[in-house]
């Protein structure tokens, strides 16, 4: 992680040299990878979390940090900490967080190096990014730096996903992430029917929880509408490198979670056992 975050301080330089790369992806594409036996001992994956707006990028990303013993690294956390903070940029980034647009690749990079430096200088190793890459040329950076193991493509439909950023809510004082929403929704055109119960907080957050300010109808349309414009290409960016896994989310976190371990060929129990020893 070192030369990443080595190589990610100098980035700038790499911006320029790599601009005219995105049209040279090849258009053969590889099938869902099988991802290998995590051997819960080297607890150092690289993986990136990618999905729209609503899908449950944090959620899941946090609690595979947890069995895997490797932070998890949300680029949307870091530029809410600094647009709550007092810093040069807090305004900047409030009015573009604010419109559903995205950070500046720069701005991104270098908010990201200076969380990574922070972790390798208390030790961590590994990584489970979520929020980035979110451009073609961020993932490019990306692969120039380390090499990505695994990507995860949560998927939902856009009823859903509009619902749960509607329902979001945040505890202002521990962070933690529940949903008011009750998802009920009917399948169309051969999918299943979705059904999520609301996470509800425990009583000592319940009386401090937030709406995130980009949080509302237009605004998540807004983020919608530049995933497709701007992320989904990076979906196909790794389709093309035979890393991406899709799952298609079936429902709450009970249902969903076994589910997508073992598509990631993980045991929680096992994982848990090595990570008290
Ligand atoms: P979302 O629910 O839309 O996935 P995030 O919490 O990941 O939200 O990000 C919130 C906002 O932070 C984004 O709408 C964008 O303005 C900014 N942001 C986060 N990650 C990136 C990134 N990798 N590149 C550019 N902007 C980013």
């Amino acid at each position: 992680m070192a030369a990443m975050t080595r190589l990610f301080r100098s980035s700038s330089a790499l911006f320029s040299i790599r601009r005219s790369l995105s049209s040279a992806a090849a258009t053969e594409f590889k099938p869902q990878p099988s991802p290998p036996r995590v051997d819960p001992k080297a607890r150092n994956v690289q993986w990136v979390f990618l999905g729209c707006p609503g899908v449950g990028k944090g959620t899941y990303a946090s609690r595979l940090s947890v069995l895997l013993g490797v932070p998890h690294i949300a680029t949307g956390d870091l530029v809410r900490e600094e647009l709550n903070s007092s810093g040069p940029m807090s305004k900047q980034l409030e009015e573009i967080v604010n419109q559903g647009k995205l950070v500046s690749d720069e701005i991104i990079i270098n908010l990201l190096s200076k969380r990574l430096e922070s972790g390798e200088s208390k030790g961590e190793s590994g990584f489970i990014l979520d929020g980035f890459p979110r451009t073609v040329r961020q993932a490019e950076i990306l692969n120039d730096v380390t090499d990505i193991d695994l990507v995860v493509n949560l998927k939902l439909p856009e009823r859903v996903l509009i619902d749960k950023c509607l329902g979001r809510r945040i505890c202002s004082q521990c962070g933690k992430n529940f949903n008011v929403a009750t998802i009920d929704v009917k399948g169309e055109n051969g999918n299943p029917d979705i059904y999520m119960d609301p996470l509800l907080p425990p009583p000592h957050c319940a009386s401090k929880l937030i709406t995130r300010s980009d949080d509302t109808e237009s605004i998540v349309k807004q983020r919608l509408a530049v995933y497709t414009e701007k992320s989904q290409p990076v979906e196909d960016f790794y389709r093309h490198q035979g890393k991406l896994l899709e799952f298609v989310i079936p429902g709450g976190i009970p249902e969903s979670l076994p589910k997508l371990l073992e598509a990631l060929n993980l045991d929680e129990n096992e994982e848990k056992q090595s990570a008290t020893v």
